[in-house]
């Protein structure tokens, strides 16, 4: 017997019937003799459209209601799926983050999960029954309901096949695993067999939203080797495990688009000592991430001044922009620009550490396309840059053309 985790998405459990199919699929390996953890998300379009009427009242909505309004997502999903195994004559118990004993820091809208006690999942498992329980939330010790970040069912499916030491986890979705990239925007994209954690970390962080990225870096810290598959059909999906040394013979893994990010440009900015700490630490203290940063310098004034450059997730940039205003005074700029129009292409793959000229024959390919690049940033394993959000499937495609064929 083993015990297993199964994480449902959005799509799978968009509507009654998909919950039944999912339900039969519990149904079919609890009959096996396995205990089977399942975590739902709530079904599809609900959360966004949750975000959607709080922010037709307010632009920016207190966090800790807004926590409180999109856990209510996926506790309709745990108990229609629980109600959908009791129609199998299938015994099924719906819990809540806080009553999996998921407990979080307090960081409303992207907690981090401190610890998990899942006494009531391992007593409910030993009395036979499925435990079904709600992704995306949690609980602080003082009892306020906090969620996971975007994606984040993904994270509470990894993080109790940690705590359960679960035999496999699954993470089921809309489409048959990883692919080479999104293939809704790429339709020659390939299905990968396999993939290291570090290169589905690069990729979710960079935009394959297949993947949570706190999810994926949770999963590598603890060695939880998942499948992502398809809730649709049987078909064997892609494993995320530890690199082998034979990832490195491919060059590139895979291309991503980010779309969600977004650009702010402080204008003329002394440059002086200290200053770029000041905005950045201003910024890290309202919880905001920031991911590409580019510094220009221009000898043209008395003064040297500076363009500062930085790329925030785009629900951030409200705050991000206000948080800069801020230091207006203090700082002594000229104005910030916000700019929501870019996206975010990358190339990723262990390869690049062996195979010289990568990014080259990105830049190359892009400017064969005509396609302007923006900021470039560069790592280890992955080669990002921006490009106006207007190009950016076309600059996907070349890209992937150029580096994974077809
Ligand atoms: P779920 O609701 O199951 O969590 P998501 O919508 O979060 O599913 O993620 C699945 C989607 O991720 C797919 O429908 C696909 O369009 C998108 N995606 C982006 N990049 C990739 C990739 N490299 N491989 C597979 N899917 C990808
Ligand atoms: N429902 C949440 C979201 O849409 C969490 C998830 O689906 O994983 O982001
Ligand atoms: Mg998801």
């Amino acid at each position: 017997m083993s015990l297993i985790v199964q994480k449902y998405g959005g799509t799978s459990v968009a509507n009654p019937e998909r919950i039944q199919n999912v339900a039969k699929r519990v149904a079919a390996y609890r009959a096996k003799g396995d205990q089977v953890v399942v975590v739902v998300s709530a079904m599809s379009g609900v959360t966004d459209n949750l975000i959607k009427m709080a922010k037709q009242i307010m632009p920016l909505p207190n966090e800790r209601e807004m926590d409180m309004l999109l856990a209510t997502g996926e506790q309709t999903t745990i108990a229609l799926t629980a109600i959908a195994l009791h129609a199998l004559n299938v015994p099924a118990v719906s819990l809540t983050g806080a009553q999996a004993g998921i407990e979080t820091d307090g960081v409303h809208s992207k907690a981090k999960i401190k610890k998990i006690t899942p006494k009531q999942i391992r007593s409910l498992l030993d009395q036979g029954k499925v435990v079904i329980v709600a992704g995306f939330q949690g609980q602080t010790m003082e009892g306020q309901i906090t969620t996971l970040g975007r994606g984040g069912s993904d994270l509470t499916a990894i993080a109790l096949a940690a705590s359960l030491k679960a035999g496999l986890c699954q993470i089921y979705t809309d489409v048959d695993g990883v692919y080479t990239a999104d293939p809704r925007i790429v339709p020659n994209a390939r299905k990968l067999q396999e993939i290291s954690y570090d290169e589905m970390l690069e990729l979710a962080g960079l935009g394959a939203k297949v993947m949570q990225s706190r999810s994926v870096e949770f999963a590598k810290k603890f060695g939880v080797v998942f499948e992502v598959r398809s809730s649709l059909n049987d078909n064997p999906g892609t494993i995320v495990k530890e690199e082998i040394p034979s990832m490195e013979d491919v060059v590139i893994r895979g291309v991503s688009l980010d779309k969600n990010q977004a650009k702010v440009t402080v204008v003329q900015v002394p440059d002086r000592p200290g200053v770029a700490a000041l905005i950045f630490k201003s910024i890290a203290e309202a919880n905001i991430n920031v991911d590409m940063i580019v510094q220009n310098i221009s000898h043209s004034n008395a003064v040297p001044l500076t363009d500062i450059s930085f790329t925030v997730d785009k629900p951030d940039l409200l705050k991000a922009s206000k948080v800069i205003e801020g230091l207006k005074e203090k700082v002594g700029f000229r104005q910030v620009i916000a700019d929501e129009k870019i996206g975010k292409l990358s190339i990723v793959g262990v390869g690049m550490r062996s195979h010289p000229g990568v990014a080259a024959k990105m830049f190359e390919t892009l400017a064969a396309s005509g396609i302007n690049i923006d900021m470039i940033s560069t790592s280890e394993i992955k080669v990002s840059v921006t490009v106006d959000l207007a190009k950016g499937e076309e600059a996907m495609r070349v890209v992937h053309h150029a580096f994974l064929g077809a």
